[in-house]
Order: C-alpha cells, then sequence, then structure tokens
C-alpha cells in the first residue's frame, strides 16, 4: 500500500475521471444492494399472498435496478481504466525521462536492457491493478459494508454470523496475498533478465556467428527461460491452490447461514422473504470475495512493479545541473585540469592529482597504456562523470557551474564504438542539429570524405541505415560518425583515434575527415599513431592515473623512458604513410565494400 501511495502524484491529472468513476462504483454496489432487499420484499409481498401485481411491480423494479447496475458497472470499469492508461502514459513518459538523465554512473551498472522491461511491463501491472482491481476492491468492501447493514436490520445473528465469517475469508485472502507476493517479483525480474539476454544476443549476433557460439547461447538462453517457467510455476501452484480453497470457504460460509437463516424462518424469527433476501445478498459477495484471493495477487502484482517503478525513478541523478547552473558561453576552448583526481568507486582513484592546461585551438594526444586513464580524462571534460578532487575549467569556469546542455552541446565526441540510429543518413548526421539544410549536411558530409560513398547509395542521404547501422562497413560509420560532429561545430573535440583496422585506403580516407575535424578546434586525442603524436602540439603520458610526462613528440623521447616504451610497443605507424595517389574511384568503392 505505501509503494502504491508514492504512484499517486501520478494520478494527479485524473483526479477527475478518478472521482466519476468512484460515483460509480458507488453507484454500483447502492444498485447491487437494492436488489436482494427487493426479491425478499417480491417474495413476502407478492409470492407469500398471492398478489401478482405486486410480484410485476416488483420484478420491473428488480429489472430496472439490475440494468442500472449494468450501467453503473460499465462506467466504473471505461472511467477507471481511462484514468489508468492516462496514468501508464504519465508514468511511462516519467520513467523514459529519467532514464535519460541518470548519469553514467547508473548506466555502468544497470542492465539496461532490464531497465527498459521495467519500463513498460511494470506499467502494465499498475496499470492493471488501478484501472479495475483498486476498483474492485473498493466496490467489495462498500458490499461487505452494505451487507452487513442490512442483515443488522434484518436480524443480528444473521448480521453476527457473516461478521464471523466473511472476515475469516478475507483473512485467507490476504495470507495469499503475501505469499504470492514475493513469488511475483521473482517472475519479473526473470522476465527483464530473458529480456537482457535477448537484447545482448541481438547486439553481439555477428560475434555470437563469428565464434559459433549458438549453441552456448541457446543453453544460456534455456537456463534462464527454464527459470522463467520454474517461477512462473510455482506461482501457480499456489493461485491454483489457494483460488479452489477460497471458494470452498465462502461456499461452506453460504451453506452455513442458509441452515441458520432456515432455523430463523422455521422458528419464525424472519419472514421467508428475508431468508431469500439474505440469500441473495450473500451471493452477490460470493463471487466478489472468491474473487478477493485474485484482486489480492493482482495488488501483489502491482505493489512488486510500483516497488520496481520507484526503484528507477529514486536512482539519484549523480551528475546533475546545479540550482544556479548558468549557461556556458560560446568558449574559446582554454582546458585547465586544476588537481584532478577522479573514482568510479569511492575510494579507489583512476586519476590522481592530474594537472595540465591546454590553450585554444591546440591538439592535445593522450597516450599511456590500456587503462592507465586516457578515456577517464576525456571523460570529465563533458562531464560524464564528475572529479572528487580538483576543478576541470573551460575558458575559466568550472564545469560543474554551468548547465549541462550548454557544456555538452560545445563538446564533440568521437568515439571508435560507432553508434548508428535506425533512420536514414540524414537523420545520423543532423542528430545533433535536426532541422539543418543539405548544404550543411553535404559539406559536412564532405569534410567528413562521406559524400561520394553515400552519394553512390541507392537512396543516397535517404538511405535507412539498419538496426545499429549493421549495412555500412565500419569505415563508412566512422565517417558518418565525424559527419555528425562536424555539423555541431563544437569548439572542443574529442576524439578516440580509431583503431580497428581498416584498409589502406579508408585509412586515408578516415585520416583526412579526422584532420578535417581538427581544424581550428581544441582537440584531445585518444591516440594510437605515430601520425597524431609526431603532429600533436603537446603529449600528456599518463601511467596508473598520473600524469608522468608532457611535451612533444621529441621532447618526450628525450626525456620520459616511459614515453620511449609506449612509442616502441604501443604506437602504430599503420597508413601513416598511405600514398594517395593512384587509387581511382573503382578500387575506392572496392575498399568501401570490402571495409
Ligand atoms: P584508458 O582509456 O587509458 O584505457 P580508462 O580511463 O578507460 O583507461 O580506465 C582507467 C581505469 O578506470 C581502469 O582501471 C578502468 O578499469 C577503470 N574504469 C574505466 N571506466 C570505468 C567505469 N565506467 N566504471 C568503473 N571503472 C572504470
Amino acid at each position: 500500500m505505501k509503494t502504491l501511495l508514492r504512484i499517486w502524484p501520478f494520478f494527479k491529472s485524473y483526479r477527475l475521471l478518478m472521482f466519476f468513476a468512484l460515483l460509480a462504483v458507488i453507484a454500483q454496489s447502492l444498485f447491487t444492494l437494492v436488489v436482494p432487499s427487493l426479491t425478499g420484499l417480491a417474495v413476502d409481498q407478492g409470492v407469500v399472498t398471492h398478489n401478482v401485481n405486486e410480484l410485476i411491480f416488483l420484478s420491473g423494479l428488480i429489472l430496472l435496478f439490475s440494468f442500472l447496475r449494468g450501467m453503473a458497472t460499465f462506467l466504473q470499469f471505461y472511467l477507471g481504466e481511462n484514468a489508468a492508461q492516462g496514468v501508464s502514459y504519465q508514468l511511462r513518459k516519467t520513467v523514459y525521462a529519467h532514464i535519460q538523465s541518470l548519469s553514467f554512473g547508473f548506466h555502468d551498472q544497470a542492465q539496461t536492457g532490464e531497465l527498459l522491461a521495467h519500463g513498460t511491463s511494470d506499467v502494465e501491472q499498475l496499470r492493471n491493478f488501478t484501472g479495475r482491481g483498486l476498483l474492485m476492491i473498493f466496490n467489495l468492501t462498500l458490499l461487505m459494508l452494505g451487507v452487513t447493514v442490512a442483515l443488522l436490520k434484518m436480524d443480528w445473528r444473521l448480521a453476527a454470523l457473516s461478521v464471523l465469517i466473511l472476515p475469516a475469508i478475507y483473512w485467507r485472502a490476504a495470507r495469499f496475498s503475501l505469499t504470492i507476493r514475493p513469488m511475483f517479483r521473482i517472475v519479473q525480474d526473470q522476465i527483464a533478465r530473458l529480456a537482457t539476454v535477448i537484447q545482448d544476443n541481438a547486439a553481439g549476433m555477428r560475434v555470437v556467428k563469428a565464434f559459433g557460439h549458438e549453441q552456448e547461447e541457446i543453453a544460456h538462453f534455456d537456463k534462464e527461460n527454464a527459470a522463467l517457467y520454474d517461477g512462473y510455476l510455482d506461482s501457480t501452484r499456489q493461485t491454483a491452490f489457494n483460488t479452489p480453497l477460497l471458494q470452498l470457504m465462502s461456499n461452506v460460509s453460504t451453506l452455513t447461514m442458509l441452515w441458520v437463516a432456515g432455523y430463523l424462518v422455521i422458528v419464525r424469527a424472519i419472514t421467508p422473504g428475508e431468508l431469500v433476501a439474505f440469500y441473495a445478498y450473500l451471493l452477490q459477495l460470493v463471487g466478489p470475495v472468491a474473487r478477493g484471493g485474485f484482486l489480492m495477487a493482482m495488488a501483489a502484482r502491482a505493489a512488486a512493479s510500483s516497488e520496481r517503478i520507484l526503484e528507477i525513478l529514486d536512482a539519484p541523478i549523480a551528475v546533475a545541473n546545479r540550482d544556479d547552473a548558468e549557461q556556458l558561453p560560446p568558449i574559446d576552448g582554454r582546458v585547465e585540469f586544476q588537481d584532478v583526481s577522479c573514482a568510479y568507486h569511492p575510494g579507489r582513484p583512476v586519476l590522481e592529482h592530474v594537472s595540465f592546461v591546454v590553450e585554444p585551438d591546440h591538439m592535445v594526444a593522450l597516450v599511456g597504456a590500456t587503462g592507465s586513464g586516457k578515456t577517464t580524462v576525456a571523460n570529465l571534460l563533458p562531464r560524464f562523470y564528475d572529479v572528487s578532487e580538483g576543478r576541470v575549467l573551460i575558458d575559466g569556469r568550472d564545469v560543474r557551474d554551468v548547465s549541462l546542455t550548454s557544456l555538452r552541446k560545445q563538446v564533440g565526441v568521437v568515439m571508435q564504438e560507432t553508434t548508428l540510429f535506425t533512420g536514414t543518413i540524414r537523420d545520423n548526421i543532423t542528430f545533433g542539429r535536426p532541422g539543418v539544410d543539405d548544404d550543411t549536411i553535404r559539406r559536412a558530409a564532405k569534410a567528413a570524405r562521406a559524400d561520394e560513398f553515400i552519394d553512390r547509395l541507392p537512396d543516397g542521404y535517404d538511405t535507412i541505415v539498419g538496426e545499429r547501422g549493421a549495412s555500412l562497413s565500419g569505415g563508412q560509420k566512422q565517417r558518418v560518425a565525424i559527419a555528425r560532429a562536424l555539423i555541431m561545430d563544437p569548439r572542443l573535440l574529442i576524439l578516440d583515434e580509431f583503431t580497428s583496422a581498416v584498409d589502406v585506403e579508408t585509412e586515408r580516407l578516415i585520416r583526412a575527415a579526422l584532420l578535417e575535424l581538427m581544424r581550428g578546434r581544441t582537440t584531445f586525442v585518444i591516440a594510437h599513431r605515430l601520425s597524431t603524436v609526431r603532429a600533436a602540439d603537446s603529449i600528456l603520458v599518463l601511467a596508473r592515473g598520473r600524469l608522468v610526462a608532457s611535451g612533444t613528440h621529441e621532447q618526450l623521447l628525450e626525456t620520459s623512458p616511459v614515453y620511449r616504451d609506449i612509442h616502441a610497443s604501443q604506437l602504430s605507424s599503420t597508413g601513416d604513410d598511405a600514398e594517395p595517389g593512384g587509387v581511382g574511384p573503382e578500387a575506392e568503392l572496392a575498399s568501401e565494400v570490402a571495409g
């Protein structure tokens, strides 16, 4: 209940709908309660006294109230469902927006697939309950109260009996809900896990096939699939056992009551009409009370779902705008690290006391062994993560003092892992600046050396790139990504130099595109090529999270043994001296098809 209450704010805009739905429930309960007493009257004043007119009149009334009850039931479901759909729309929107704004730190740990499964299936569970279950519970409560009052008016002994028996049924239903709740949570977690396996597999299909790993994948899926099966069986066993038990309990109790009421008629404490009315009351309750178990299960499922929804909504946004965050005005691109330390996990710093200054338009190469902290330095500029000590300054302003959007709009990032979205090439190039004119798109593509291959595609810029851009070659995707960065015209650029092996010609095109991209911007390159470090204005050498040397290639070769090691073992000169001459369009086409 507590978790459900926390979802309450989402009902706010649908208060009116909920209010009318509740009115419909009240009306429905009243009409339901009227029918048994009318039936009793029909027996006493029509049947027992042989008064046909009275019988017809009361039957007509019963018919009228049954019709009204039908109308109220319709309104109750229709309005309730309407409100619930609205609430789930709001919830999906909020959850999705929250997932978007969660920081990198959160996404590092959470399985995104699981999050998405949360977002949709949990909201569905909740909608099911709020749209129907909640109103049914309210309805049931009203009916129980009404029946108790009606019985009290009739005969206190009958009322006392029902007050004893009905709560017993309710208690059983509640116990059942307590057992079933954790089971449903397990099932829902397992569904999410299965979704993650499927998503991972779809994303890594090429690797799976390349490694001939299909059987292992099937086995892996089968394990999770079987766990889901077991989870469902467990919860089904509980439901299957408890539902008839509850039914039996309510049948036995109606029978007990028939004995007691029959005895009261025999000793003339109540009339036969009252016996019929009493019985009719109980029949009205049997169904709902037996469904009580189902309602409880529904509530349990909804509670488990809201817990998980709240888990997402409660996840703190670690990297967020300060309340007084200002817009970052157009920058020159001067970058300064002041004694920066950074830790992904508290107490395990991956950068320690790093300080340096980079002047506008300079190109800086970050070099160091794998895990030395190059990516982390780059991550701090667009504030993907926050420093744990020290400051990162851009044009003298702490990145934490300015709004994230205004900062990130001016920092271009080109990663090794190129993600293209499903859509046209044009959509992908204009990702950061939708609606930009065709001329600008073409210029960006040309500068990125992507225009030629795009023109040769069947639909040019309107060619749809498949899921994750699978239909383009690696080299082509990289150039589209470069065009995407170019169109933003960022003053500050972060570049993870591509290490993937492409043929000499594609390599040459990519290098040319990158040089174009870097021109006139402050650039940080995570460098893997000798030619890149040679061209850099300065090189920062990282080792185990510390800045151990900095300078130009020549200076460092003389002064830094760490750099000499890196130079000898890590920097590649592949493609550096590629001769541009003698490569015709055919050869280029061939290389792109191959690449
Ligand atoms: P490089 O780019 O030089 O290979 P990184 O900056 O990626 O180095 O990594 C530095 C250290 O931080 C490594 O030990 C790595 O395991 C760790 N690390 C990097 N990213 C994360 C992350 N998202 N969460 C936790 N640890 C990380």
